[in-house]
């Protein structure tokens, strides 16, 4: 797998300012040690948005946000974790260096370029087919977008064009950059090695990346011919699961709430035509948990719109059921049917905008689609039906993240069949699918959840929660990572201890990579076990308010205090293990040495006495 460089990584962090990146963004005031702002991620008149230079982290006391320089970047500008690296690199000009199974591929510089001449050529190649469409050539394609209701500026706003009825009409206007034509996915080579224009005769979309460049195009025919749409096929800028068309236009609205989800080209375009500009479609393919992801970066309400046809009912079910997983209190999902027989683009022409946004306003939210769906299959008059109906949503409901969300559908499923409230819980509990943690994306949402969990806890008990010595010593490490030197002694006991503590194995890791690794802060740490289980983990035990706000007093003997805490853990671990072994069986000679050694250790650690 081709992915970033660690060092590349590591390197980028060392280098970057946080308190400059973020300073791009936010007016950044110095108040004492740190620097302050009013925060970004929630409404808010008083600053609670810290940035440490020291530690290169920021943090908010009202909502929870915090992290290093690539979080910050990631959260602000709604871009994914490589991007936010191209981002931070192109700040600092830098190069983002690749590896793949631990051998550096092929120098970014020229990867960059050939990406870059890729982009330049497609974006070309863009002007070319949006000069065709004004030729004498196109008044059939021209006549089609009239017919449609979209004028000249629509249709420019959307880049649309005409790929003339030719078999070399891009390949001769480009033919110094035949390779490059190939690689964008602009020509078709038959076996003969033959090559020709893909699209021909066509209606032209083109499709656009985050950032507003034309990656790949779609096509549509005049006539009969088939197929109807062709898209271009994936090439290395082009990935069919993660694109989606309209998003660009779509996200220059400002404020972004929502966005509908349509099916075709034409309807994002009609849509836009009709004032309802924040419409994107999926690249003939059903809506994936990336799309979903990628859309929920950016806002919380979503509406499906899909024929009232069957098929239009099966694909907004598999819709559903995508999202299921990523529902929480906060995100809104609805479903919106059509006159059977309509599309977005032919229904806004016929009714107009007010019209349309009628049938909008009335789209089902997704526990409403969800319930009626199966309500519509089962008959629930008999207790037959029910325990179906118990049986077909249970796996349904399990996919849903536990939160408050989740119990509302479940005391609706109560409501419906009369089982035990309790009892769906443990059902459903049960039904629940085992995640893969090593699925970065999943474990970075999860950790997201998890955050915001952790800081609403956190504004309730901040500062004073209560922590194991385990913890304590994993926050004190976090936040002074010179400390580390004085734990090393105390690794071996901390493996033994990993049994009976969760976080023993975290804090072993720590220890281990800062002795290693003595220079570390905790932006970097928190870049080392990003998209990690452990990623939460650092989040909870970062966002500390006293150890952000000023450097402890004698903190080399507050962390001393810990490590002498977690030894007696240890010995008392130890102690009550051997003792009870020694009630069902003899102990070794070494074992009992070891017992009549502890008995007076733990006396002595419990009077505050090192050993
Ligand atoms: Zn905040």
């Amino acid at each position: 797998m081709v992915r970033i460089a660690r060092e590349c990584i590591d390197d980028l962090i060392a280098r970057a300012d946080i308190v400059e990146v973020i300073s791009h963004s936010l007016p950044l005031r110095k108040a004492g040690r740190h620097f302050v702002a009013c925060c970004p991620f929630h409404q808010e008149k008083t600053p609670s948005f810290s940035v440490n230079a020291e530690k290169q982290f920021y943090h908010c006391f009202g909502c929870g946000a915090s992290g290093n320089v690539l979080s910050f970047i990631m959260e602000y500008q709604h871009v994914d974790f490589v991007e936010a690296i191209h981002e931070l690199a192109g700040q600092l000009g830098m190069n983002v260096v690749y590896e793949e199974d631990g051998q550096k591929t092929e120098s970014p510089a020229a990867r960059t370029d050939r990406h870059l001449a890729i982009y330049q050529l497609l974006q070309h190649v863009a002007d070319y087919y949006a000069h065709q469409l004004t030729t004498p050539a196109a008044a059939a394609a021209r006549r089609y977008l009239e017919q449609r209701g979209i004028d000249q500026q629509t249709a420019q706003k959307f880049l649309v064009g005409f790929a003339p009825d030719a078999w070399d009409g891009v390949l001769k206007t480009f033919a110094t950059q035949e390779t490059a034509l190939l690689q964008a996915g602009l020509l078709v080579e038959t076996e003969q090695g033959r090559r020709y224009d893909r699209f021909r005769n066509r209606v032209i979309f083109p499709i656009l990346d985050q950032r507003g460049r034309v990656i790949a195009f779609g096509g549509r025919v005049l006539d009969d011919s088939k197929p109807k749409y062709l898209n271009s096929p994936e090439t290395a800028v082009f990935h069919k699961s993660d694109a989606l068309y309209g998003w660009y236009q779509a996200r220059q609205q400002r404020p972004l709430e929502r966005l509908i989800i349509v099916e075709g080209y034409l309807d994002v375009i009609a849509l836009a035509q009709f004032d309802v500009p924040h419409a994107i479609a999926t690249l003939g393919t059903a809506t994936s948990e990336t799309h979903l992801r990628i859309i929920f970066r950016q806002v919380d309400q979503v509406i499906f719109c899909f024929d009232g046809d069957d098929a239009g009912y099966k694909a907004a079910w598999r819709a559903l059921e995508t999202c299921l997983s990523l529902m929480n209190g906060k995100r809104d999902v609805r479903f919106a049917f059509l006159p059977q027989g309509d599309d977005p683009d032919s229904l806004i022409r016929r009714v107009g905008t007010v019209a349309f946004q009628n049938y909008l306003q009335q789209a089902k939210p997704l526990s409403h689609f969800l319930f009626d769906h199966l309500l519509k299959r089962i008959d629930i008059a008999q207790l037959e039906g029910r325990a179906r109906l118990v049986e077909v949503a249970k796996p349904l409901l399990a996919k849903l993240p536990e939160g408050a969300y989740q119990t509302l559908l479940v005391q609706r499923l109560n409501e419906l069949t009369q089982v035990d409230f309790k009892k769906l819980t443990t059902l459903i509990q049960d039904a629940q699918p085992k995640h893969s943690p090593s699925d970065p994306v999943a474990v970075r949402e999860k950790g997201r959840e998890k955050r915001e969990k952790i800081s609403t806890r956190n504004i309730i008990h901040l500062g004073r929660v209560n922590r194991t010595p385990i913890q304590m010593a994993i926050q004190l490490l976090l936040h002074t990572p010179a400390l580390a030197q004085r734990a090393e002694d105390i690794y071996s006991q901390v493996s033994v201890l990993i049994d009976k503590d969760g976080d023993a194995e975290f804090l072993m890791l720590l220890i281990e990579l800062l002795n290693r690794q003595p220079d570390m802060h905790l932006g970097l740490l928190c870049e080392y076990w990003r998209g990690t289980p452990y990623e939460p983990l650092i989040s909870e035990y970062a966002l500390q308010e006293n150890l952000l706000q000023q450097p402890i007093v004698n903190i080399e003997a507050e962390f001393d205090g810990i490590l002498t805490q977690i030894k007696q853990q240890y010995y008392q671990y130890r102690y009550e293990l051997l003792l009870a072994k020694s009630r069902l069986a003899a102990l070794t000679p070494s074992e009992k040495q070891e017992f009549f050694e502890l008995a007076p250790l733990l006396s002595r650690v419990s009077h505050g006495i090192k050993p």
